[in-house]
């Protein structure tokens, strides 16, 4: 798989950790959008599309994002260890919606979405920089860092 075209649109939010939403084209004829790219801890990190999962309330079925501490539908209050932890006990509030299999395929996106961020943000240092304005702006949510 050739990753044909990478699309960066910075956000100008200085103590965001959030850098930049990406759409990545694979083989000329696949898109994948709302790729970000995060500040972390250990540099740059790139995040695949994902989405926040929720869970349904034992008492009435209204579904609920995972941190809620209350039903949205009913109020009844909702266990605070529903959530699912990760190996290292971070809790896991989101979920893929597409992703690369294999290490080797991650690396190549990360590499790329990251030189296309970088050379993105040395434009926008440009005088006259226009950002990509076709950009509709996915939530703001930044994923826990898996880096
Ligand atoms: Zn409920």
């Amino acid at each position: 798989m050739e990753i044909s075209e990478v699309r960066v649109k910075l956000v100008n939010n200085k103590d965001d950790r959030l850098k930049a939403f990406c759409s990545v084209t694979m083989d000329n004829e696949f898109v994948v959008r709302d790729i970000k790219v995060i500040e972390g801890t250990s540099g740059l990190f790139v995040a695949m599309p994902s989405r926040k999962m929720s869970d349904h309330c034992e008492k009435c079925g209204g579904k609920n994002h995972l941190r809620a501490k209350f039903c949205n539908n009913c109020g009844a209050a909702l266990s605070e260890n529903r959530v699912r932890k990760d190996a290292k006990g971070r809790m896991k509030l989101h979920a893929d919606i597409a992703h690369p299999i294999n290490a080797e395929c991650r690396q190549r996106i990360q590499e790329k979405v990251t030189a296309a961020f970088k050379e993105e943000l040395e434009k926008s240092k440009q005088p006259g920089y226009k950002p990509l304005d076709d950009f509709d702006e996915p939530d703001n949510d930044v994923p826990e860092i898996v880096s």
